[in-house]
């Protein structure tokens, strides 16, 4: 086999991207071939409170380097790992992944929590419940340390299900944010049905750089909106100084964002963790 890629890899030209649907099918085998052969990784991007730069937890981002393809982004190969029916088992290996990882950084770092992307395939499955359980039995992890990303668009695309799962984990101690908040035309009268822990304001309305207009309008509507139901906000992709102040003057809790902390191998985080107070001291 080809030795595997480093990070930052630009993606060569290759011959099957002329033949999409080939390409489509061969993406399926080596799927499943990557998550046997050790080919995925995580990378963890710290959640930081903007008041003081303190860490409160850390985001899992899965990374796949394709010893034939690269460096894959999740934003390219989750969906096709959704339609083949493969996110259950790569979402779980995440969630155990990093529950491990997280329960031992938490020896040093008591509070730090885990925020884990979840797709509505593994939602809607019968033993998610189960599944999320077991992940944190494995990794000697509270369920209170754990919160669950899910977007936008999947909770309210199919309103009804997966609600028991939530309403279930909730129950026991594991929380729910809403990822790409502001971007799916959510109804506010769900917003309150679901056992909703955190809101994470999607990067799209952080992105000018000065966080002027409508974006900052937006932004605020979405913190407050927060304050009066009574959850956690937290704005991603920060970028730099100005975003960070504007974000901070609204009074929005937490952030992430490349400013404060890039998504990093969980070899250089406990260092990062460390230093993470800097860029909102600074
Ligand atoms: P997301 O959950 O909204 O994650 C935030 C994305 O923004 C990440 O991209 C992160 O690296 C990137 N980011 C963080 N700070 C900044 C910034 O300051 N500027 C910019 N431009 N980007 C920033 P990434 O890692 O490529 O992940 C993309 C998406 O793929 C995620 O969006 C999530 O929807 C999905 N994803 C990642 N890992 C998993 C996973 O384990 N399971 C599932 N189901 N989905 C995942
Ligand atoms: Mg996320
Ligand atoms: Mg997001
Ligand atoms: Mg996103």
């Amino acid at each position: 086999r080809a030795k595997k890629d480093g990070p930052g890899r630009v993606l060569a030209y290759q011959p099957y991207m002329h033949t999409e649907a080939l390409d489509h099918l061969s993406l399926r085998g080596d799927l499943q071939r990557a998550l046997r052969d050790g080919e995925f990784r995580v990378q963890y991007q710290p959640l930081i409170r903007l008041a003081d730069g303190k860490p409160i937890g850390a985001e899992a981002l899965i990374r796949w380097y394709s010893p034939a393809r690269g460096f894959v982004s999740p934003v390219d190969f989750i969906p096709i790992a959704e339609e083949f029916g493969l996110i259950v088992d790569i979402g779980q290996w995440v969630l155990e992944t990093s529950a491990v990882q997280v329960a031992r950084w938490r020896r040093d770092f008591p509070d730090l929590g885990l925020n884990v992307n979840v797709s509505g395939h593994q939602l809607v499955h019968p033993r998610f419940t189960d599944n999320v359980l077991r992940a944190l039995a494995i990794a000697g992890l509270p369920s209170s340390a754990v919160t669950l990303e899910l977007t936008e668009s999947v909770l309210m695309s199919e309103p009804d299900l997966g609600k028991a799962a939530l309403h279930q984990l909730r129950g026991l101690g594991v929380q729910l944010s809403i990822d790409d908040f502001g971007t799916g035309y959510s109804s506010l009268a769900y917003l309150r049905e679901l056992p909703v822990d955190e809101l994470k304001i999607d990067r799209a309305f952080i992105a000018r750089a000065e966080l002027t207009g409508e974006d900052l309008a937006l932004v605020r509507t979405i913190v407050e909106l927060a304050q009066i139901l009574g959850l956690r906000v937290v704005a991603e992709g920060i970028e730099n100084a100005a975003q960070l102040t504007a974000l901070r003057r609204l009074g929005c809790g937490y952030g992430q964002g490349y400013h404060l902390c890039r998504p990093a191998d969980a070899a250089e985080v406990p260092a990062k963790l460390s230093r993470a107070s800097i860029a909102v001291r600074g």
